[in-house]
């Protein structure tokens, strides 16, 4: 069975771990440290970036997560948790671990009157369109050659990225029933242990 962490400082980290479940992987919850060894994957949810990077930084997660990340180990983050994993961030003046070569806006789209849904298409996931929530989303600004986009608004703004072992999402994918983003992710895991083998 499968042991993904779900980073349990601040925000939705409960519903990834149901999903998680659902799935039939083993769901940890990530406080401390040593919580995050021999996980075989991680994900950072949505909630307050500033809030989950002041309390990543208090607990001394951040080196050990950036060690991981760099060894290979596959991550998922969405909304909050892309903003935490991006090399650099417009509107934050706290903390992000800088490990993937995106720049994102913070609360990009508005405020939270502003949050909305909409029905995203996403080739890797099939032909079905993926039911996306957007709460006081960041986006993607720029990226560097290594990052493939792997959803788009109808505008053209990247909302889905993967660079090698990181995915991150702009919205709440565990807000929804469609579990298609962290089947994706969990296949990321599988296709890793093959390697190792
Ligand atoms: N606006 C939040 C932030 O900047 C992110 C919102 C979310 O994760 N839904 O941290």
């Amino acid at each position: 069975m499968k042991r993904i962490g779900v980073l349990a400082l601040q925000g939705a980290f409960i519903e990834h771990i149901k999903i998680l479940q659902q799935l039939g992987a083993k769901a940890v919850p990530v406080r401390l440290p040593q919580e995050l060894e021999g996980l075989d994957g991680l994900i950072i949810p949505g909630g307050e970036s500033t809030t989950i990077g002041k309390l990543m930084q208090k607990y001394k997660l951040s080196p050990v997560i950036q060690r991981l990340i760099a060894e290979g180990l596959p991550v998922l983050g969405t909304c909050a948790g892309m903003i935490l994993l991006a090399n650099q961030v417009a509107g934050l003046d706290g903390y992000s671990l800088k490990v993937m070569d995106i720049g994102v806006k913070r609360n990009a789209f508005g405020r939270q009157v502003d949050s909305f849904e909409t029905d995203i298409r996403m080739p890797i996931l099939g032909d079905s369109p993926f039911h996306a929530i957007f709460i006081r989303a960041p986006w993607i600004e720029n990226m560097g050659n290594d990052v493939e986009i792997l959803a788009q608004l109808q505008d053209g703004t990247p909302v889905v990225a993967q660079e090698g072992n990181i995915i991150v999402a702009a919205f709440h994918p565990e807000l929804t029933s469609d579990t298609r983003i962290h089947e994706y992710f969990l296949s990321l895991i599988e296709g890793r242990e093959k390697c190792k083998k």
